[in-house]
């Protein structure tokens, strides 16, 4: 979208602008780093209004359009002088918080993101008032020790290893059990990260890649190429990694899945066998614990054991599904996990805190040694920077979170937060099966489930398996249309995926609505009315069938 000079609205708080003589604006900026807060006595009972409407909103957004949204935008002019904070709250509530997205609403159920435990806010407000680097030592101190702890406590839950293990490496600067990083994405770029350098590390006259780079290193090891195999659900964050690690997408060879997208496991054999066929270096066979897409878990016992013949570093993707770890009842599904060379988890998942924590552990307490960087001024070998093994610079505390939850939620509680999760999505796969209105697509292994409408005209074919293709373009285009338009109304949420079925013998694209059932405050009634927003919505949509529009 492109306006004209004329259309770009001013932001409202600059509307009055009034002189201001300079030396009242050196006053004004002091003032903003005064800890008396003369100009802002109001400003946590104004935030905390602000955050109880937002979090009290029974909607899962406003029914605003993206193109007016993004005009609201369009002013690229710094203000001069301080704006007028009062003004500027009202400006961001209005233009803002008013079309955010209600993230923690009952009905918001096709996401990865749900709501938070209340001691998050307060919390986040501690966090920013130390405002602790967590790179090195020397800007946070007592909280790198603390996040090491957090680390391990989780690093003990997917390992289970002896006592004596945790004492020897919890705080050895030497050892990593753990690297907090934002994200899933960065998680998983680091694991592959640390598996590339130590399969192509230092060895006689050789420097390793890290230092002689890919190039030379491939060369030296006698290598053709370098790959990385998981299944065609990986998480575009393997992309991201073979791109950024020399190895191109090519080199990122992606499994085909079964009808419960799980990865195939005779073909991942091949695939590693063509590797070695090919003299392609296997930087890392991956395992999804809960693939983004539809919660589908690899069988990773097998994954293990095919690494571990073939010696390849084997990392599992459990940003999703790792906390099944909690689970007594479920956690068998994810068994083999504790053989993974490397784990990703995402704290701001299923571990219900706030956006900006992702994890890696690993098995191994020396592997990231080999990802480790120096600087003078900081970072120096043998300290305790946690900044040396890592991806990431600066970053926040957000280890104050991770430990907080772990400890006030506890594992019982986790398991009841997972296990709940799972319940609510059997009861709303029980309600899929039962209404004529809708067709189940994939029986979900845990909180994920893939569903679509099917427009009453071709319920019948649907019961006696008769779909043709056209038919499923039909039910498609239908269902894209229905996802977008309960978007647009604001109501209520569903994702949308494709998905691949056979049909026919021929494999087709299907379009699925993705429901993600991690709200604890969403209850079975919420579900209904999702549901019945969705009925109510199909109704109001007219689309010929392709037959009628022959006829
Ligand atoms: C969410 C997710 C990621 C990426 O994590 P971000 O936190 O979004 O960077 C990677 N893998 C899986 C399986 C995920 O579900």
């Amino acid at each position: 979208m492109t306006l004209s000079k004329q259309e770009i609205p001013t932001q409202s708080y600059l509307l009055e602008t009034e002189e201001i003589l300079h030396s009242d604006i050196e006053k004004q900026v002091m003032q903003l780093f005064s800890l008396s807060r003369i100009n802002a006595e109001n400003i946590d009972e104004l935030i905390d209004d602000i955050s109880d409407n937002f979090l009290g909103a029974d909607t899962a957004s406003s029914d605003i359009d993206l193109d007016s949204l993004a005009t609201k935008f369009c002013d690229s002019r710094v203000p001069s002088h301080p704006a007028n904070l009062d003004k500027y709250l009202e400006y961001l509530s209005d233009n803002v918080i008013a079309h955010a997205i209600h993230t923690a609403s009952p009905k918001f159920i096709g996401h990865m993101t749900s709501a938070l435990p209340y001691f998050v806010q307060p919390l986040a407000k501690l966090m920013t008032a130390m405002n602790q680097n967590s790179v090195k030592i020397e800007t946070a101190k007592s909280l790198s020790f603390y996040e090491r702890q957090a680390l391990a406590m989780l690093h003990r839950q997917i390992y289970n290893f002896s006592d004596n293990f945790y004492a020897e490496h919890i705080q050895n600067s030497q050892s990593t059990l753990g690297i907090l990083t934002s994200g899933g994405t960065t998680a998983n770029i680091t694991a592959m990260w640390c598996a590339r350098n130590a399969v192509l590390g230092a060895k006689d006259d050789f420097l390793g890649v890290e230092k002689e780079g890919l190039t030379a290193a491939l060369n030296f090891y006698g290598y053709k190429g370098a790959a990385i195999i998981g299944s065609e659900l990986m998480h575009f964050s393997f992309d991201k990694a073979a791109d950024l690690l020399g190895i191109g997408n090519r080199g990122l060879m992606k499994i085909p899945v079964d009808s419960n997208n799980r990865v195939r496991v005779r073909s991942l054999r091949q695939a590693v066998a063509k590797c070695r066929e090919q003299n392609l270096c296997i930087i890392a066979i991956i395992g999804i614990a809960g693939t983004t897409d539809s919660g589908g878990l690899d069988p990773l016992l097998d994954i293990a054991e095919i690494a571990q013949e073939a010696n390849v570093h084997f990392h599992v993707d459990a940003a999703w599904g790792g906390p099944l770890i909690f689970s007594q009842q479920h956690r068998s599904k994810i068994a083999g996990i504790e053989q993974a060379n490397s784990v990703t988890i995402d704290g701001h998942k299923q571990l219900y805190l706030p956006m900006g924590i992702g994890m890696l552990f690993m098995r191994e307490p020396y592997i990231a040694q080999s990802i480790e960087k120096q600087a003078s001024y900081t970072m120096r070998k043998g300290s305790f920077d946690l900044g040396k093994r890592a991806l990431e610079g600066s970053r926040p505390g957000m280890a104050l979170f991770l430990h907080a939850g772990l400890n006030l939620i506890g594992s019982q509680g986790y398991e009841f937060l997972i296990d709940e999760g799972i319940r609510k999505t059997q009861y709303m796969a029980n309600r899929i099966r039962s209404m004529p209105e809708f067709e189940l697509l994939a029986e979900p292994d845990t909180n994920l489930l893939l569903y679509r409408y099917i427009p009453e005209s071709l319920r019948e074919l649907v019961v006696k398996k008769q779909l043709t293709e056209t038919d499923n373009l039909f039910i498609n285009q239908f269902n894209e249309h229905l996802q977008k338009k309960q978007r647009q109304a604001g109501h209520t949420f569903i994702s949308r995926t494709m998905k691949t079925s056979n049909c026919f013998s021929q494999e087709i694209s299907i379009v699925a609505l993705r429901a993600v059932l991690a709200n604890p405050l969403t209850t079975e009634d919420d579900i209904d009315a999702v549901l019945n927003d969705q009925i109510q919505i199909a109704s109001e949509i007219y689309m010929p069938t392709s037959s009628e529009n022959v006829a």
